[in-house]
């Protein structure tokens, strides 16, 4: 009885959460497809990205215009992975098998220019100097181990300048300690009293260079004309 319930209950969630599911998908889909044929792919990739959060099972044909649609909103990589996609899927019966294979030689060369230009990282995204370190690709900060003193208290004499030793007439003698001459203190093993430390910058790598947000043209000109917008900003 119980296992029953169970059962029926299972079955008639998933079954109306399916269906539910399935036309929000055609919805987003159709929706997409439409503003693919206008030409506005930006809606387009927001219409299909809707689809995919949908995690339901997607028309064959969404990977192609959802490729396509990333090809001219500039994301490459993102575009290469779905027209990947569709080919091995869709194979060479696919509606759009002549259209994808084009793409992926479009794709080809894109990702070449991207290669040879010195502009631009790896998605294609514009290069800047990077401000973090002043593009020098290293970065400078306080020594952590002597917080910046270039000095650390004396191991042997704990800081005090002097080592005690007990005879065996049980009295102390005092010995200035002669690993720090009597100061207490050493110069810094970290930093070898240099007060601070240098290491690779935590923001470029060292690659001395950042991406932006802005889409490379693989030309010199932009970025002369970038340099002139950014001083202008400041
Ligand atoms: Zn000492
Ligand atoms: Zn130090
Ligand atoms: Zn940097
Ligand atoms: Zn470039």
């Amino acid at each position: 009885m119980r296992i029953a319930t169970i059962l029926f209950c299972s079955f008639l969630s998933t079954s109306t959460f399916g269906q539910m599911n399935q036309s929000e998908v055609k919805k987003y889909y159709n929706e997409g497809v439409q503003h693919f044929t206008d030409g506005n792919f930006k809606a387009a990739n927001g219409s299909f990205r809707k689809a995919l959060a949908t995690n339901d099972v997607l028309p064959v044909n969404l990977s192609y215009y959802f490729a396509e649609t990333l090809y001219h909103i500039k994301q490459f990589t993102n575009s290469k992975n779905f027209v990947d996609r569709y080919i091995k899927v869709a194979g060479q019966g696919g509606d759009f098998y002549d259209e994808a294979v084009n793409l992926q030689s479009q794709l080809k060369i894109e990702f070449i220019n991207i290669r040879n230009c010195n502009y631009c990282n790896n998605f294609g995204y514009r290069l800047e100097d990077c401000d973090y370190c002043d593009a020098t690709g290293i970065e400078t900060t306080e020594c952590p181990q002597c917080k910046g003193t270039g000095n650390t208290l004396c191991p042997k004499c704990t800081g005090k300048g002097v080592v005690i030793t007990v005879d065996a007439f049980n009295q102390n003698h005092y010995e200035t300690c002669d690993k720090c001459d009597g100061d207490g203190v050493i110069v810094c093993e970290r930093c070898l009293g240099e007060k601070e430390i240098t290491r690779v910058c935590t923001y470029c790598l060292g690659t001395k260079m950042r991406p932006t947000s802005i889409i490379c043209n693989h030309e010199e000109e932009q970025e002369e004309l970038f340099r002139k917008k950014k001083i202008y900003r400041q």
